[in-house]
């Protein structure tokens, strides 16, 4: 498998991205163009980017084993959009075994399949699922949020409510309190358990 564009490796991170010690890889590259998006570099160009294979990611990552196994962490695929490469994510998978947890933090902006690809070899999900009002959420992501929820479902079911954590967010300018708690009223209808709500900082 080539080489693909990261925008950054991140160690030692303790319970954010998940249970335990976590490095956190981001991938270059979204489907989405959020107005306050994090990480513009992953729309940038990647010739300055590193590049890893699975192979060379996991020799980059292991030195964390121990820390990984005594904590239940692992690896957590962020960016980005870590679904737009699950071929990438399940050769890793296949080098780093069982004994490391994965976690995903995505936006489920992709097709089912690559969610269904996904949800094989990671442990965890973190969906940042915005705002689930289509309008909100198309005027600050720039796409419909149809197949997102669509996936949202699908993945509840799949792999139960205790494995998929869904992030929603207070955008200033883009929704309210009241939005806000419209969207968590369906997550819990459609059986969402772990709700984190939080608040966007704009700089
Ligand atoms: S989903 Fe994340 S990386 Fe993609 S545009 Fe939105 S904030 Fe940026």
């Amino acid at each position: 498998m080539e080489a693909v564009p990261f925008i950054g490796v991140s160690r030692h991170r303790i319970n954010i991205d998940g249970t335990g010690v976590t490095t956190l890889a981001a991938f270059h590259g979204c489907p989405l163009r959020c107005r306050y998006c994090l990480n513009p570099a992953c729309f940038g160009k990647t010739d300055k980017l590193p590049h890893y294979t699975p192979q060379t990611l996991f020799n980059h990552v292991r030195i964390d084993n121990i820390y990984f196994l005594y904590t239940s962490g692992g690896i957590c695929f962020g960016g980005g959009e870590p679904l737009l490469r699950t071929d990438f994510i399940r050769e890793f998978r296949k080098l780093c075994g069982d004994a490391w947890k994965i976690t995903a933090e995505t936006s489920l902006a992709v097709p089912r399949s690559s969610v269904e690809a996904a949800a094989e070899v990671i442990d965890d999900f973190i969906v940042d699922i915005k705002d689930t009002n289509p309008a909100i959420y198309e005027a600050y992501t720039g796409r419909s949020n149809r197949g997102s929820l669509q996936n949202l479902r699908w993945l509840i079911s799949a792999k139960g409510q205790e494995h998929v954590m869904v992030r929603v967010p207070l955008i200033p300018n883009y929704n309210t309190e009241a939005d806000r708690d419209r969207s968590i009223a369906l997550l819990l209808e459609m059986g969402v358990t772990q709700i984190d709500r939080f608040e966007y900082v704009i700089r």
